[in-house]
């Protein structure tokens, strides 16, 4: 791809590239925690205006522009308040990371609308709306360059103070210092090799620095080894904490505390609810989901 290896500096350039790639999902994700101020037409940048974090879809119907004959999202309403995680279940296939896309504002939607904090979401200024959210998504790709300059892409001028306090935080602090270079190994296609676990932790520290109103994971830790898991998931934690976060989960115990949990099922909201509610739906998608992961594991 082209992006792996595109070089530090230059964000507006990277951005020109981020907008002819739109669509490409989640390598483009990827990227946008690159965009932490809003890019003027002339290259200067201003400010990004904070965004409170609620979150609402109300009655959302989507079909992929390129499959206008299959509705992927039909009817799909809830509430994200400020600071409150939601988790998303469901079958692989049926429109859990088309929701991400849609809060990213990769696409218009067909029926009904989304607000963030109360306001129609094409109503925003782009970069300011992305510039106010993260997504650590199942496979974090990182440019080609020092782990340090990977890191500050959240924040372009943060201190080395923050870029150390924003990697301990990420449970990479250790890992990092372990490298001869530390800091200023360079990782990517022409630098050291890092585990998935460990570039999803510099993803982390990244957004850590970004602080975002809204947070987005998409499988964060599905493709991990459980102990990669454990040190993800507690870094993880720590970056949901004061934000709105919308949990994408394969595993359900990730999630057994979040605020509400809606279960999709074919482009349906069929269940929504805390953990406690769905666990007593009798037949419920999510209490034999529950039972069938608990067993096994
Ligand atoms: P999930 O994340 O729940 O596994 P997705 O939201 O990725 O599901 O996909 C929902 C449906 O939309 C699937 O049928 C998938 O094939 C389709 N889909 C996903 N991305 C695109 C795309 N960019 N263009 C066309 N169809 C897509
Ligand atoms: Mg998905």
């Amino acid at each position: 791809s082209t992006f792996v290896g595109a070089s530090f500096g230059g964000i507006a350039e990277l951005y020109a590239q981020i907008q002819k790639a739109i669509g490409a999902t989640e390598r483009v994700f990827e990227l946008l925690d690159e965009t932490p101020e809003k890019i003027n037409a002339n290259g200067t940048t201003s400010p990004l205006e904070k965004i409170q974090g609620n979150v609402s879809f109300k009655n959302v119907a989507f079909s992929y522009p390129s499959r206008k004959e299959i509705q992927v999202l039909k009817d799909v309403s809830f509430t994200a308040g400020f600071g409150q995680k939601i988790a998303i279940v469901g079958p692989s296939g049926t429109g859990k990371s088309t929701i991400a896309s849609l809060l990213l504002r990769f696409y218009n939607i067909d029926a009904g609308e989304i607000q963030i904090d109360g306001k129609n979401i094409y109503d925003f200024d782009l970069e300011n709306l992305r510039g106010n959210m993260s997504i650590v998504p199942q496979d974090v790709i990182l440019f080609g360059g020092t782990i340090k300059e990977n890191i500050a892409y959240g924040k372009p001028n943060a201190t080395d103070e923050e870029i150390l306090l924003a990697a301990k935080q990420a449970n990479a602090y250790h890992f990092i210092e372990s490298f001869p270079e530390k800091f200023e190994t360079v990782v990517g296609e022409r630098g050291i090799k890092l585990s998935g676990g460990q570039r999803q932790r510099i993803a982390i520290a990244r957004a850590l620095l970004k602080n975002p109103s809204i947070l987005i994971l998409d499988e964060a830790t599905s493709s991990l080894d459980s102990e990669s898991e454990k040190l993800v998931q507690e870094a993880l934690e720590i970056l949901m904490e004061g934000r709105t976060s919308i949990i994408i989960a394969h595993r359900l115990s990730t999630i057994r505390s979040a605020d509400q949990i809606l279960v999709l099922d074919n482009g349906r909201i069929a269940e929504q609810g805390t953990h406690q509610d769905l666990i007593e739906l009798e037949n419920g998608i999510y209490k034999n989901l529950s039972n069938l992961q608990f067993s096994n594991s």
